[in-house]
């Protein structure tokens, strides 16, 4: 499978798809795993689209550092190898309320990418999108619609 970008990763991407991922896409995991950028998705505290940011802090190690974080200093070496086999948990702040999260956790395993956790669910994160059938259905079939999207 092909990487999604970052953006789509976080926003879109179902749990436990895998992604191969090879030394060139040092970049791309780095910025995940250090997500620092700004995105706009939906927030279901506010009820409404809001752009999240990421929090996650700035490394200052390694050769795999994106350009624009060439100042900080190296501490120690680190190979493409190091990515793997470990968790990462990436955590982004709604700009609205910061008190309003939005956490995933990925998974780096035998050159594969796979998202294991997210909160708020795409489910949650998708709700405009699924506002339209919410008028067809009986809340108890949109309540299953929603549980099953958590599932897919
Ligand atoms: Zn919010």
């Amino acid at each position: 499978m092909n990487l999604p970008t970052v953006e789509n990763l976080i926003l879109e991407t179902p749990l436990y798809d895998k992604f191969t991922v090879s030394e060139s896409d040092s970049q791309y995991l780095f910025s995940l795993i250090y997500f620092h950028d700004k995105i706009d998705g939906f927030c279901p505290f506010c009820d409404k689209v809001s752009t999240f940011r990421g929090t996650q802090s700035f490394p200052t190690f390694g050769p795999y550092k994106p350009t624009e974080y060439a100042e900080l200093e190296e501490v120690s070496p680190n190979a493409f190898s190091d990515f793997f086999e470990k968790i990462y948990t990436v955590k982004l702040v709604c700009t609205r309320n910061e008190s309003h999260p939005m956490q995933m956790s990925f998974y780096l395993t035998d050159g594969k990418l796979l998202k294991i956790g997210q909160f708020p669910s795409i489910a949650d994160l998708s709700m405009p999108s699924l506002r339209k059938y919410r008028e067809v259905l009986t809340s108890e079939k949109y309540k299953e619609l929603r549980a099953c999207l958590n599932f897919t």
